[in-house]
């Protein structure tokens, strides 16, 4: 049987990015919800590494013979103490929109100067493979705090993420390039090599 790969996440705009980025993998990408999953899972993790590892095993307790990847991410904030880290889905209520939330920081921050603004993407990608083995890696991408939202790209926090060296927010970047900075894009290339290895290794 052809492998695949179930990514537990039911957040569309992730799927989009995970499906170019995996791309070249060969296989095929399919989400919990693709593959017939619809199980409530309970992110009760300190860390986004225990976050990514719980969603990970919750769905590969149901589909045994697949490969399951999960990613847990966010964003730090260093002036207010890496908030809202491993809850920034939740920040301000799930079904409050963005453009609140991220206005919600702008506030928080004003008058605070550029380089007290420093924050990043934290992303851990963990996969649990048909053998029973977990592994998990993480990455990040440093910026800082914008002073007012920009661009229409991407999703979430993304219009007041600001990356100097290249001049705007991650919501005006071209989604490739985003896709090759960003905390997400380089979690997901270090899990390729992983998966690219087991597959060396004709263990997959
Ligand atoms: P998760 O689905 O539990 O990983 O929640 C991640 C949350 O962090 C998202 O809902 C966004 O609020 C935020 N986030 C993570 N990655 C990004 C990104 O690439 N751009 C903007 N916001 C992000």
């Amino acid at each position: 049987m052809r492998k695949r790969i179930v990514f537990a996440t039911g957040n569309k705009d992730k799927m989009k990015e995970i499906r170019m980025i995996l791309a070249d993998l060969g296989l095929e990408i399919i989400s919990m919800k693709e593959a017939g999953v619809d199980i409530d899972i309970v992110e009760d993790g300190m860390s986004f590494e225990e976050n990514a590892e719980i969603k990970a095993r919750a769905v590969s307790r149901v589909l045994t013979n697949d490969i399951v990847l999960a990613d847990d991410s966010g964003l730090e904030i260093d002036y207010l103490d890496k908030a809202p880290g491993i809850y920034s889905a939740r920040f301000a209520g799930e079904d409050t929109s963005y453009d609140v939330k991220n206005r919600i920081f702008l506030d928080r921050l004003e008058g605070v100067p550029d380089e007290e603004r420093t924050a990043r993407f934290v992303c851990a990608v963990a996969a649990v493979f048909p053998d029973g083995t977990t592994r998990t890696v993480r990455e990040t991408i440093e910026g800082r705090i914008a002073h007012e939202i920009a661009g229409d790209n991407g999703f979430g926090y993304d219009p007041i993420f600001y990356v100097p060296e290249y001049g705007c927010t991650t919501a005006e970047m071209d989604p490739k390039l985003k896709n090759k900075l960003s905390h997400r894009g380089k979690a997901l290339q270090s899990m390729k090599k992983i998966l690219k290895e087991k597959f060396g290794e004709g263990s997959l």
